[in-house]
């Protein structure tokens, strides 16, 4: 069985929900598809929330009328009268409820992160609705499951942690039954149930992790992740206009590009694929006879296979003089980050100056709220701190090339040679990516020159480390 996800613009209008739809139909046997919203929804949707809860009636009509829009375009795909009509009722109904979370949100005068994954599931629900009726309309058994009611997380709203276990129960309950009789299963990407019945979400680009996550319950034999670029490129082509489709990509190294800002899968698809060894493979609806990205355990290459950008972050060090008192300093630092919620992308400790050095995502309060409050927590000890905001990692990813001292040479000089500065600069021997920190107005250029540097761009390059190694594509281009 193969679960395949369908991302926002892949379920953009009426023509591209019936060709993802054909592309899945392609494929022999009950599967299971994994829907985002309708390209553009989630965002609409999260505007008529903030909207609503500071009662800006006119924004909030703006972002509800184009949503509807962009649902009754895909409506008015559906060929059979019998389908649409009933497939028109159901979205309808869905519509309503969004209208009465908006006005529960506006009643609030708040948009809480509860109310908020409420309002953006309809996004996701409309969609597997939508695309349950386009299989059904092509001939073929198809039933929307939405998975409220199956992915199993914890209570954090808006960036929920999945219960794997109970996952695994309720994927047996509600979704396998429907696969043995032999209907296509359409689920809702991005959503899933609290503890107390809520509805939560993964985080922002949460669907390509809710497929890992029904993948690994129902046992499938791969997860496919269709999207608009054709599979995991050397860099993100709308940056790097040479970037190129990496045919194959291990479980560490792809780990690393999402960790590190490959937008084309979120932060945490892959693990869920580790645990289960199910293969991962990526591909474009837009060139769906190309062979993709397939992402699994094994074949080291190495060669630096991509690089990535993440921007956004703060690097926070902080100086503890005295050797005694490391551990409890950073037990204190990490207990503070545990406590905000904080997103730590890495961390490194020097032991000649007993420094800690933490990169950080999503510091919302900011450095000098954040600073200030780290300071009376560790004010029993003598500490210096040190927080710069507007950072960026770049990563340069390939395992057993990554590791290597004359890798990590080759990645410094190329940032040398082109003037970026480097803030902070690691690798770790077990780790598939060197990673160096530098500020986020020369994240774009340092991915470009570490791209040209150790990936290859001319065309001669290219055309010998095809000879050589016979698994590089041509550069894709942005449409
Ligand atoms: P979807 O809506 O299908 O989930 P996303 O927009 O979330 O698609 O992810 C696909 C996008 O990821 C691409 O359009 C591309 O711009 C971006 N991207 C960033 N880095 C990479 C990379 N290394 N390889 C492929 N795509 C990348
Ligand atoms: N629709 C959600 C988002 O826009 C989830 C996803 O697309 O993966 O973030
Ligand atoms: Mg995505």
């Amino acid at each position: 069985m193969l679960v395949m996800k369908f991302g926002g613009t892949s379920v953009g209008d009426a023509r591209r929900v019936r060709e993802s739809a054909r592309i899945a139909l392609t494929k022999s046997g009950a599967n299971v598809i994994v829907v985002s919203a309708c390209g553009g929804v989630t965002n609409l949707l999260l505007e008529a929330g903030n909207a609503a809860a500071s009662a800006t009636a006119e924004a909030r009509h703006r972002a509800v009328t184009a949503i509807h829009a962009k649902h009754s375009n895909v409506l008015a795909g559906l060929g059979d009268e019998t389908i649409r009509l009933q497939t028109r009722a159901a979205v309808d109904h869905l519509h309503a409820s969004l209208d009465a979370t908006l006005h529960d949100i506006e009643q609030a005068h708040e948009f809480s992160p509860q109310l908020s994954d409420k309002l953006v599931s309809h996004g996701e629900k409309i969609m597997a609705t939508m695309m349950a009726a386009t299989v059904r309309d092509m001939g073929t058994p198809a039933e929307a499951v939405f998975t409220d009611t199956v992915l199993a997380t914890d209570g954090r709203h808006g960036s929920a942690r999945p219960d794997k276990a109970r996952t695994r129960q309720l994927a047996a309950d509600n979704v396998q039954p429907l696969l043995d009789a032999g209907s296509t299963v359409v689920c809702t990407g991005f959503i899933g149930c609290a503890p107390d019945g809520s509805t939560t979400t993964l985080g922002r680009g949460g669907s390509d992790y809710s497929a890992t996550l029904l993948g690994a319950a129902l046992d499938a034999s791969e997860v496919q992740i269709w999207t608009d670029v054709p599979g995991m490129l050397s860099a993100d082509p709308r940056k790097v206009s040479t970037a190129r489709v990496i045919p194959d990509v291990t479980y560490d190294e792809a780990q690393e590009l999402a960790h590190f800002g490959a937008k084309v899968l979120h932060p945490r698809t892959i693990r869920p694929a580790v645990q289960a060894d199910i293969p991962v493979r990526i591909l474009s609806t837009f060139q769906p006879t190309n062979a993709g990205t397939v992402v699994r355990p094994g074949g080291q290459s190495q060669r630096i296979k991509a690089t990535t950008a993440l921007k956004g972050l703060t690097m926070l060090t902080v100086d503890v003089p005295e050797l005694e008192d490391l551990a409890a300093a950073s037990s204190t630092v990490f207990h503070q980050l545990h406590e905000d919620r904080v997103e730590i992308i890495s961390v490194q400790q020097s032991s000649s100056r007993r420094s800690m050095t933490f990169i950080l995502d999503t510091l919302t309060s900011g450095c000098d709220v954040f600073v200030a409050r780290l300071n009376s927590a560790l004010e029993d000890l003598e500490v210096e701190i040190t927080c710069l905001d507007n950072v960026a990692v770049v990563a340069a990813v390939g395992e057993g090339a990554a590791n290597t001292p004359a890798m990590l040479a080759q990645f410094l000089a190329v940032l040398s040679r082109a003037n970026v500065p480097v803030l902070n600069a690691s690798q770790q021997s077990s780790n598939a990516a060197m990673v160096v920190v530098v500020p986020e107005d020369d994240a774009d250029r340092a991915v470009q020159v570490v791209h040209d540097g150790l990936i290859g761009s001319s065309r001669a390059n290219r055309r010998n480390s095809n000879k050589r190694r016979g698994m590089i594509n041509e550069p894709y281009q942005v449409g």
